[in-house]
């Protein structure tokens, strides 16, 4: 008698052509019954005499966009089904999916879209079960098209044909659209400074719009398009004149843009890359990723000032028709653009047409708009190759809301997360499901995106945390966020301090559950003793931690504004290592760069302790010393002085160091002062500013290596946990790696979430789960 098996399957099994998979796999095995998409995953039935070894064929041979977390299968009664069928999405309370991210186009749809005979010929919203939006698109689950902003399109006889023939490779592909009856792109020119209105323009659609958009790219214009998770910025990025005028308008700053090349050949002609690069930028999430520029035509304003260049490859077909519509020659056409986030200033990223008119108008000379609704705002993400492991910079598009299996269960939690490079974290089961970069939360726009994306998460994961965690500072948005959130219903407020965050960040990615010497190096965090951390050894495990060592504290004159103007960070580290003669020392050392008047206003409040918190923040030390040879007095960006120094030291190879001391207590406080001694004489000595910051580098990662191999001795600890935005520096981050792996120790580092502060709100929810299991 045949037998009947039940199977259950959760993981990323929706929106990846999960189901028509398996009724292939099932009619291919003569087995009858069912497949169904749940709240939970995907539940089958099948019934056949080689039912019970259908779990296998499943495992062994699944989608290939699938991710399968657990399986588990019962045998029943036979129910006596006659076919094998699809049926639709019965919703299941209290339990949750995952929901795909979002996909690049494959090479199927590609091939269709330039098929003069296809029927989607040159159509910008071609898609199929293996590509295409999911997580920008989702409004609810289970994830069915009702539940997508495609709901507005009612699916033509074709359309329809194929999403319910599973056979297909658009069996219930949710966005499945065509001329006919899909979304459609409009363009609009506007001229610079006009005012806008949406309505009452000649209306130029569909393939006219691609046309238009692609002369108004070649003439050297900058047109804000609708991409995937938002609007984008786009002109030729060969383009000086171009370049310079998107920069004018839309940065006031040397941050560098981001390029998409229409392929990878043309990558290699702008850029080195190694295989396991050439993997990532090709991978179908399609980050930016961070390459070595060759000397190319490539603008020198895309990314002045660095020897890196962030490059990605089109992700959705209105991308690919820009570089290769067949109205064009294609060697007429820019084969690079400038492809920067549509916001202005450090807002989120804009989604919605109207809003696009409204706040784009002043920054884009035309519009390349479509009508299918992104529902979650998601960047681009940003990743590198560091030590031969993708890493990621910024998780957005393409990976999230991928979750992260953190190996047991816990109650629901949500992390707020940090201030500056905003993510939160909520946790359901044993999944810590983490949000798409949100930003700096320090405006409006973001705190609301942050909700926004809040609500979304808590109800695509059907959670409804009670615990919330968030940084120790008083005055984060995030931390006022957490304190309020919980209205007439109490919470239970977790803080957690802002380093032990990015150390149990570090270890939850990596999966290690025990003690560690955790190494977090960052600008800025809430220290327990009222002043800024940032240069901190520390054991630390889930439950706690003990501040081991760190920089000495230097007098930060102006607070922000010293951060903002590296010269008083090294006007500052100069009083402290010189004492009162730190300002002749200063002028001698920096000759003229600052007027006297300048120096001896800040020596007063150095002096008299007005307005001048102390910090021991390693990214604060780079910017000191960046200054100090005369890098980078003021910055337009954060980051832009440490980078600069690491821009210099790639110049040199010289491998001599700086000396440093430590005392003996606990903290240890790791004496800058005769690095600072040693770094004047160098810069009086005429050694070259390449040289003082490589020594500089060295410096550092012999200092890592010298206090965690103290750290060893003294508590038997044989792993290092490496965590905070210094270590995105890859100059530092592999001499620091290499060193402790010849000194025996096992290194934990970043990849999969950001080593910056997007990676605190991971932390703080490993934290309280562990305080929660107590
Ligand atoms: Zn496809
Ligand atoms: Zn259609
Ligand atoms: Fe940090």
């Amino acid at each position: 008698m045949d037998k009947r098996v039940r199977i259950t399957i959760t993981g990323i099994v929706q929106g990846v052509g999960f189901r028509p998979h398996v009724y292939r796999l099932a009619v291919s095995g003569n087995l009858r019954g069912f497949v169904l998409n749940t709240s939970k995953g995907v539940l089958i039935e099948v019934e056949g005499p080689a039912a019970e070894d259908f779990p296998k064929t499943i495992l062994s041979n699944r989608p290939p966009l699938s991710e399968i977390k657990s399986l588990t299968s019962e045998t029943l009664p036979p129910a006596g089904y006659t076919g094998f069928e699809v049926r639709l999405s019965e919703p299941v309370a209290e339990e949750f999916s995952l929901i795909s991210p979002d996909i690049a186009t494959c090479p199927d749809c590609l091939l269709e879209m330039q098929d003069g005979a296809d029927r989607r010929y040159l159509y910008p919203f071609i898609n199929c079960t293996d590509c295409g939006p999911r997580y920008s698109i989702v409004q609810g689950v289970p994830y069915d098209r009702l539940l997508t902003t495609m709901h507005a399109f009612k699916m033509c006889p074709r359309c329809a044909a194929e999403y319910d023939d599973p056979s297909d490779r658009r069996f219930h592909a949710q966005p499945v659209a065509c001329p006919k009856c899909g979304p459609i792109v409009e363009f609009k020119a506007l001229g610079v400074g006009k005012e806008v209105h949406l309505e009452g323009h000649a209306r130029v659609t569909g393939d006219d719009a691609v046309i238009e958009a692609v002369k108004a790219l070649k003439a050297g214009h900058i047109i804000a398009l609708k991409g995937l998770g938002g609007f984008q910025l786009a002109c030729d990025a060969t383009n000086d004149a171009a370049v310079d005028r998107l920069r004018r308008r839309k940065r006031k700053n040397q941050k560098p843009f981001a390029v998409m090349a229409a392929s990878i050949s043309v990558v290699r002609k702008y850029c080195e890359a190694s295989q396991a690069e050439e993997d990532l930028i090709k991978s179908r999430a399609r980050p930016i990723v961070l390459l070595k520029k060759r000397q190319s035509a490539l603008s020198p304003g895309v990314s002045p000032g660095n020897s890196y260049v962030g490059m990605m490859l089109p992700y959705t077909p209105l991308h690919h028709l820009l570089f290769t519509h067949p109205s064009f020659d294609r060697s007429s056409l820019p084969d690079a653009l400038v492809m920067t986030s549509g916001n202005i200033a450090e807002e989120p990223i804009v989604i919605d047409n109207k809003e696009a008119v409204e706040k784009l108008s002043g920054l884009a000379d035309s519009f390349l708009l479509h009508n299918r609704d992104i529902f979650m705002r998601v960047d681009d993400s940003v990743a590198r190759v560091v030590s031969g492991v993708p890493r990621l910079v910024r998780r957005a598009r393409g990976y999230v809301p991928a979750p992260m299996d953190l190996g047991r269960e816990m109650p629901e939690i949500l992390a707020c997360g940090g201030e500056l490079k905003n993510t939160l974290c909520i946790t359901k089961g044993r999944y810590a499901i983490m949000s798409q970069h949100i930003g700096d939360l320090t405006n409006y726009e973001a705190m609301s995106f942050f909700e926004e994306t809040l609500r979304n998460l808590k109800a695509t994961f059907k959670a409804d945390p009670k615990i919330i965690a968030h940084d120790m500072h008083p005055d984060y948005l995030s931390t006022r966020f957490a304190r309020e959130y919980g209205g007439d219903s109490p919470c239970t407020l977790v803080p957690v301090q802002h380093h032990h965050a990015h150390i149990a960040s570090c270890m939850a990615e990596s999966g290690y559950d025990g003690k560690v010497i955790g190494v977090a190096f960052d600008g800025t965090g809430y220290g327990m003793d009222g002043n800024i951390w940032g240069s901190e050894f520390m054991i630390a495990d889930f439950d706690g931690f003990e501040r081991y060592a760190h920089l000495d504290y230097t007098a930060l004159p102006g607070g922000d504004k010293a951060v903002r103007e590296p010269w008083r960070q090294a006007l500052s580290c100069l009083v402290k290592a010189f004492g009162k003669s730190g300002a002749e020392v200063f002028k001698r050392v920096k000759k003229g760069a600052r007027p006297d008047k300048d120096i001896n206003l800040l020596m007063t409040m150095v002096e008299r302790k007005v307005n001048s918190p102390y910090s021991c923040g390693m990214g604060r030390l780079f910017d000191a010393v960046s200054s100090l040879i005369g890098l980078r007095d003021v910055i337009t960006f954060e980051g832009e002085a440490a980078i600069a120094l690491e821009m210099a030291a790639g110049d040199s190879r010289d491998s001599g160091t700086y000396p440093f001391g430590f005392t003996a207590g606990r903290p240890a406080v790791i004496g800058t002062n005769p690095l600072f001694i040693s770094i004047t004489e160098d810069i009086i000595k005429g050694v070259s500013k390449g040289e003082v910051a490589r020594k500089f580098h060295n410096t550092v990662a012999r200092m890592v290596v010298t206090l965690c191999k103290d750290i060893r001795e003294k508590t038997g600890l044989g792993t290092v946990a490496l965590s905070g935005g210094v270590f995105q520096n890859p100059l530092l981050f592999g001499m620091v790696e290499v060193g402790l792996g010849s000194s025996g120790f096992r290194v934990l580092t970043h990849s999969k979430v950001p080593a910056n502060d997007a990676c605190i709100s991971l932390g703080q929810a490993a934290v309280s789960a562990a305080g929660a299991a107590r």
